[in-house]
């Protein structure tokens, strides 16, 4: 069984935010935030180690990303609002 991993920036590399810990919504368990190589917070259940490092990009498990382990993962699944077009229906 291959391990799935995923690569973050390193820690502000790249004008990212620093990693910060909030609360999940969802669970209310302490959540790692990293940012993605695009630039997107990804949150974790801990900091995560890196298994390998290529100059500002660090790749790290996918088993701590929260939003697999997360009990409340469901909730997340917002619908999409929407579009103008469609909205104005619901407003008469
Ligand atoms: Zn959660």
């Amino acid at each position: 069984m291959s391990q799935k991993t995923v690569d973050v920036l390193v820690n502000g590399a790249r004008g990212s935010r620093r990693r910060g810990v909030s609360e999940c919504r969802g669970c209310k368990r302490a959540i790692y935030w990293c940012a993605s190589v695009a630039g997107k917070p990804i949150p974790f259940d801990e900091n995560p180690d890196p298994i390998a490092v290529h100059g500002d990009i660090e790749t790290v498990s996918a088993d701590l990303v929260h939003w697999r382990t997360c009990p409340k993962r469901d909730e997340f699944r917002k619908p999409r609002p929407a579009p103008p077009a469609d909205r104005a229906l619901y407003e008469e």
